[in-house]
């Protein structure tokens, strides 16, 4: 089973415990107008100009699992010594969940933890093909609105049913929330978003505060950023959501 990749980034922070090898997966069904990973949205290789440097680079390449594992098995001593590991994000990996179970396959034969980085929006039987190679989802709720998850491509009452199935399943699920001002920032957002998660029993969520890393992206992809001059959140106005989010569950802010 082939999958399409646009990256791997050795040494990554940020997602999940220890020291990791992050495989971006090409493709996401939702169309968040914050995301800082515009060149995964599409499925198809697209070129990106790269500053200081002739031409265009492509990003996107067709492989088959067997074919990156020794690279992903690099770093195996990092991940053992940092209780570490591989995680798949992207793009929407549960869209091409047949192609990551076979890697996650790999990665386990090789005693090498896996997490998965998706925003939930897809049919359970995804899940369902991943489920035994999966140590740790990380899993996204933006909102708790449903126009607002319609808005983005998403589907609230689909992403609820997915995390508590995986709950009942027995998989360990740590719920992100990224923070996006204008979007699900204000107390009545937060407080809705809150209710939501503790009635899923969620007892701990990290909250990721928006940024505009991807700026430099969009406009080497030819893409409008609707983001471009949205302030990052100060630290008085994460405060203030931090201690919202504090009423319903434990809180770490992703620095
Ligand atoms: S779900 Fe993630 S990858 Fe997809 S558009 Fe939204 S932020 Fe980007």
């Amino acid at each position: 089973m082939i999958i399409n990749i646009s990256k791997i980034q050795h040494f990554s922070v940020g997602d999940g415990d220890g020291i990791r090898t992050t495989v971006f997966f090409k493709g996401c069904n939702l169309r968040c107008p914050w995301c800082h990973n515009p060149e995964n949205l599409t499925s198809s290789p697209c070129s990106m100009a790269c500053p200081g440097k002739p031409g265009k680079e492509i990003l996107g390449k067709y492989v088959f699992p067997g074919e990156i594992l020794s690279e992903l098995l690099e770093d195996k001593d990092f991940y053992e010594a940092s209780g570490g590991g591989i995680t798949f994000s992207g793009g929407e990996v549960m869209l091409q969940a047949d192609g990551a179970a076979e890697l996650g396959r790999l990665l386990k034969n090789e005693g090498v933890s896996v997490t998965i980085d998706t925003a939930g929006s897809i049919p359970y039987t995804e899940f369902e093909k991943l489920n035994t190679f999966v140590d740790e989802y990380l899993y996204d709720i933006k909102t708790a609105d449903s126009e607002k998850y319609r808005s983005i491509g998403g589907n609230l009452s689909l992403v609820t049913d997915n995390l508590s199935r995986l709950i009942r399943d027995s998989k360990s699920v740590r719920v992100r929330i990224p923070l996006i001002p204008g979007f699900n920032t204000d107390i009545p957002s937060i407080n809705s978003v809150g209710k939501l998660l503790s009635s899923l029993k969620i007892t701990d969520a990290d909250l990721i505060p928006f940024h505009r890393l991807g700026s430099s992206k969009y406009e080497a992809l030819g893409l409008e950023y609707r983001y471009r001059d949205t302030e990052p959140l100060s630290s008085d106005e994460l405060g203030i959501i931090e201690k919202e989010y504090s009423k319903y569950m434990k809180i770490k802010v992703e620095k």
